[in-house]
């Protein structure tokens, strides 16, 4: 009682405002209803893990007319492998692609982000699907989609669409996924063998979103780095790939000095890194410069 009273008193209401409630039990159900809905100019959320919707709604964030759980499409939940494709529908648990052997063989970068994410409670709950379909810019798989080219299946009235990473992410929490689509799976290459990869990030507390954090993958080729890829998340409103820290190991001997060379790179290239209660754009500068080094000498211990 006293809570709510000191919540009231701060302008905080913890309970969401009212909503209509619908449970689809299929990808074409979901759909038509989705469709429906835009179409009587009803404003509607899907419901998928409730990690991050949940919150907002009771914060008021987020005030929708109408919620379509996806919880009953058991379709949606997979893990597999197709023609050197790893496919994971968008209802998988993060738990389970945490536990996934194949996940941790042949795509360990995707694994090792995944056990970043919140704290397993979170990804007990939380979906894959949820997480790139909420965008948030501190997301772990922002910066992991980037680095391996990820790609996102959605599906609404017209059909499938299959959107590439780079057309995939718009802005702060915001997708190219259509108020009538469903996101239904994401799909992310086996690693090439041979390829050295490096994930890094930093947070106030272990299970905090990062304040910055950084992806690489690459191969070494007589000595040299080759096919560098560096990606970073967590300082802008969606995760990139900065070139022009890949052209400075593109082609190069690796080693500590051509490492810090490239971080700074990286932390110059960065367009406007966002300031907030947790971090000056300064500071999210230097850790990235430091976060690039270190994810490079990682990498290429890790390459064959
Ligand atoms: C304490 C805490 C710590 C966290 N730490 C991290 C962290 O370190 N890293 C991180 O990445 N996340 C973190 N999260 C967020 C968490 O990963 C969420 O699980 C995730 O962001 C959303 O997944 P969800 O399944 O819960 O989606 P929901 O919360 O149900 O939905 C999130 C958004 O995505 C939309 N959506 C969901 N599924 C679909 C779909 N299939 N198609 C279309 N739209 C869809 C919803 O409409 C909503 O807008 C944290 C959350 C908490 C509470």
């Amino acid at each position: 009682m006293l809570l709510s009273v000191h919540i009231e008193l701060w302008g905080f209401p913890m309970k969401p405002a009212p909503f209509d409630y619908y449970a689809p039990e299929t990808v074409d159900e979901a759909v038509s209803l989705l469709k429906k809905l835009e179409d009587d100019d009803i404003d509607a959320k899907i419901l998928a893990g409730g990690q991050s919707l949940m919150p907002m709604l009771s914060l008021r964030m987020a005030r929708p007319d109408a919620l379509v759980d996806l919880g009953k499409i058991k379709t949606l939940d997979y893990i597999r492998e197709e023609n050197g494709v790893i496919h994971i529908g968008a209802m998988t648990t993060k738990r389970a692609a945490e536990d996934s052997a194949l996940l941790q063989q042949k795509q360990p970068l995707l694994h090792v982000a995944t056990q970043h994410i919140g704290h397993r409670q979170i990804r007990n709950q939380g979906t894959v699907g949820g997480s790139f379909a909420h965008a948030d810019p501190a997301a772990e798989y922002g910066a992991v989609a980037q680095a391996l080219g990820m790609e996102m299946v959605v599906v609404g009235p017209d059909g499938e669409r299959v959107i590439p990473v780079d057309e995939f992410y718009l802005s702060f929490l915001t997708t190219d996924i259509d108020c009538s689509e469903v996101l239904t799976e994401v799909r992310a290459p086996v690693m090439p063998g041979g390829t050295g990869w490096g994930f890094q990030e930093i947070c106030r507390r272990e299970g905090d979103l990062a304040i910055a954090g950084v992806a690489v993958t690459l191969k070494m080729e007589a000595g040299s780095c080759v096919d560098v890829v560096i990606a970073v998340f967590g300082v802008n409103a969606i995760a990139a790939r900065l070139d022009d820290a890949e052209q400075v190991v593109n082609g190069n001997t690796p080693g500590e000095a051509l490492f810090a060379q490239a971080g700074k790179a990286a932390a110059a290239a960065l367009d406007e890194p966002i300031t907030d209660v947790h971090a000056t754009a300064e500071y999210r500068r230097s850790l990235i410069a430091t976060l690039v080094k270190r994810c490079l000498t990682e990498a290429v211990s890790r390459a064959a």
